[in-house]
This record gives structure tokens, sequence and C-alpha cells, in this order.
């Protein structure tokens, strides 16, 4: 049969992203899946079963990413790889990651029941711990194994009640023995929801990033004065809340003000002591901003840090920050980005390159192979919540573009 006519079954993946939906199921209609809590190990026991009956060799690495390995004609070339990530945020959605992982078994699904044989073999890849919500930083075990991030002091990272990821690695069964260290790889393509409006606003169905933005990180902790609310008058206090309020709006006036599809926000803030009966005397929140410029983020970084270091003046409140993580913009292998948008359009579906403005395992792959994703839209931009969604056909669009490209890259020489 000719390659190029073959297609993924929709049914059939829609019924395993069903399936894997259950573990993990929250009444709002989402997925909290948060990495090595049982939850996880529910769906990692679901996703081997599924790769043991596709008879692949099933490598679990020492940070427990799960590999199922599909020989080709010659092993020694190096790997066509493509996957995701099982863990979800809490109260996450049904889409984020395990697409990715459940669209790529899709396509080894097809290739294996066609009896397909590829020149180069192929891996299926679930990484551990993309989210970083209860073991931070996100992306742990990609960075771990592309060699960006140190493997003993990812096991000591600890999530909010004091448990080691080693520990809860060993716990759940799936501290492997395979060292967490990159082997040539061919072609990494990592198929994923946009999380974002972009595709739905402009009526296509599949987006073929350039690359993902950059990621600057930085924590802000600010010093006040407490008291007690009534009897001390407005005039002269050091209000550490109120100063974070001006910043907070400070930061969200950025992008408007250095443009280049700059975004900023402040997602987190603890208040302290917390009480409607005390002024606030200690306030820490995070700055988060992101831009396809580098310098731009910069720029405007040195910008708002020098209005923060005012308003403190201003207030009384001393200021202390904290740069926390600074990832730069990743641009993608052109050519396999390019392989994405034609291999779409030939399958006639509507495409157009975009930028990822969200981090995924991706960019720690495109620091030591030729890397591109796949992105289908998110219905309402929305994700990282319950009501995440993506029409099936999408799904089934994107599976299909990602079976061509890896079938494309598996017979290069
Ligand atoms: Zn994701």
């Amino acid at each position: 049969m000719n390659l190029r006519d073959l297609r993924v079954n929709g049914r059939r993946l829609r019924s395993t992203l069903e399936e894997m939906a259950k573990i993990g199921a929250t009444p709002g209609g989402g997925v909290q899946r948060l990495t090595l809590t049982d939850e996880d190990k529910l769906a990692r026991d679901l996703f081997v079963k599924w790769l043991k009956e596709l008879d692949l060799e099933i490598i679990i690495d020492e940070m427990g990413s799960i590999f199922g390995k599909r020989d080709g004609k010659n092993n020694d070339l190096s790997h066509v790889m493509s996957g995701s990530h099982i863990d979800s945020q809490p109260k996450g959605g049904r889409f984020d990651g395990i697409l990715g992982v459940m669209g790529a078994l899709e396509t080894l699904r097809t290739i294996h029941e066609n009896e397909v044989e590829t020149e180069r073999p192929i891996v299926i890849v679930d990484w551990t711990n993309e989210e970083g919500s209860r073991f931070a930083p996100a992306m742990l075990a990609s960075g771990v194994w592309t060699g960006v991030l140190d493997r003993d002091w990812a096991y000591h990272r600890t999530d909010i009640n004091g448990r080691r990821f080693v520990d809860e690695l060993e716990r759940i069964g799936y501290r492997g023995a395979f060292p967490a260290k990159e082997w040539p790889v061919h072609a990494y393509y990592e198929y994923h929801i946009e999380q974002g409006p972009i595709l739905e606003r402009e009526g296509k169905t599949i987006g073929a990033p350039k690359g993902i933005v950059c990621l600057h990180w930085y924590d802000v902790y600010l010093e006040g004065e407490a008291n007690q609310v009534g009897p001390t008058p407005m005039a002269g206090r050091h209000d550490a809340l109120c100063a974070a309020a001006e910043m907070i709006l400070k930061l969200n006036q950025l992008p408007a003000e250095m443009g280049g599809n700059m975004v900023a926000t402040v997602g987190e803030i603890e208040n302290y002591p917390n009480s409607r009966n005390i002024i606030p005397d200690k306030v820490h929140f995070t700055v988060d901003i992101r831009s396809w410029d580098d310098d731009l983020s910069l720029q405007a970084w040195e910008k708002v840090r020098k209005d923060f270091e005012k308003i403190a003046q201003r207030r009384g409140c001393p200021i202390r920050i904290e740069e926390t993580w600074r990832v730069e913009h990743s641009p993608f292998d052109q050519r396999l980005v390019q392989r994405v948008v034609d291999t779409a359009k030939e399958l006639g579906y509507p495409a157009i390159q975009m930028i990822s403005g969200a981090g995924h395992d991706a960019s720690y792959m495109n620091q030591v192979a030729p890397t591109a994703m796949i992105f289908v839209p998110s219905i309402g931009g929305r994700s990282h919540v319950e009501v995440e969604n993506t029409k099936w056909e999408d799904c089934e669009a994107g599976a299909n573009v990602l079976l061509q490209c890896i079938l494309q890259s598996a017979n290069e020489s």
C-alpha cells in the first residue's frame, strides 16, 4: 500500500482518550492526575498495557519516563520519537498532554495493524512531570533526559507535603533502571492542543509552531508593617498588600507598553498574616513574562523592576526580588515545521505557522534533536481548566498529520 494513504482510526483514538479521561475524572468534567499520584500510576499502567499489545520494547528510565520502541529495518539508525505527558494540572483538562501520548499511540497502532516497516525505529514517550504543579519545576524528566537538569537534584524535589520525588516514584513502582540520558534522536514530534484561541479564530485545523516563547520567572517579596486595622490611621501605613496591588497592575500594563506579543502575569500570591484585622506585613508574588523576543522581555523586566522599586519606596515597604528562572525562546527545526504545514495541507487540513506561548517537553528536546510540534484548536482557547475541550475530528486530524510526519522521518536514510 501507499503509505501516503494511511490514516489513523479516529473512533479508536476517541475511545482511548475517553478511557484515559476516566482516570482521575473530576465532577466538573476534567481530570486531576498529578504526577506520581495513584491516578498517575493507574494511567501509566493502562498505557503500558496498551504498549504491550503492540509488542513494543518497553523502557522505563530512572525518572519514570516510559518509552515504547518499535524496531526499524535498521536499528543502528537514530530514532524517530513522539510523545508528551500523562500528568495533568490540578482540576486540569482531558486533552493537555494526554492527546500527544494517545495520538502517538494511535499512529503506532495504525502502523502496527498495517504491518508497515520503517527504516528507523520509532519510539513513543510519556515524560514524567511535565506540569510541575506537584513537583516544581515543569518539564522535569525531559530536562534530566536532555542533560539540562541534574537527576539527583530532581530526585530531591519535594511536594507541598514534603514528599520527595524519588520516594513517590518508588512508591508507584515506576523508578526504572534505564539511565535518564539522551540517546540519538533523528526527529522529535510533539502533538498537543494549542491552549490558546488563535487556530479557532483563524479557522485553521492545524498549527505548526515555529518555536516556543522565552519564559522569565521572578519572585517578589515585600515587607510592610503589621498593625491593628481599626486604630491605625490611613496616613503613614506600610501596607505590603497595597504595594503588591500597585505592582501587579503595573505588570499587567507592561505588555501594552512594550508590544511584541508579550504577555505578563502574576498568578500566585501569598499575603501574611492574611487576617481581616491586621495590616499585611509580608507579601510574596510571582511574575511570569513571555515573548518571542528575549531582549524585549529583559528590557520590560528592567522597566517594571524600576517601577516596583519606586512603589516600594513610596509605600515604605522594602522589596526583595529573586530572578528565579529564564529560558530563552526556542525556534524549532524549520524543515520539520514546514513538513507539518505541508503534510496538513496535503491531507486537506487548513494550517498555519504560529508561536507557542506555553512551555512543552519539546523545548528541551529541541536542544538535542530536530523538533517540531503539531497543534490542534482548543475550543474557546481554554486550557488548564476542566472545560478544556477539542473537537474529536480535530483530534483525528492532528493524529493523521503526526502519522504522516512520523512515517516521512522514519523512512529517511
Ligand atoms: Zn501539556
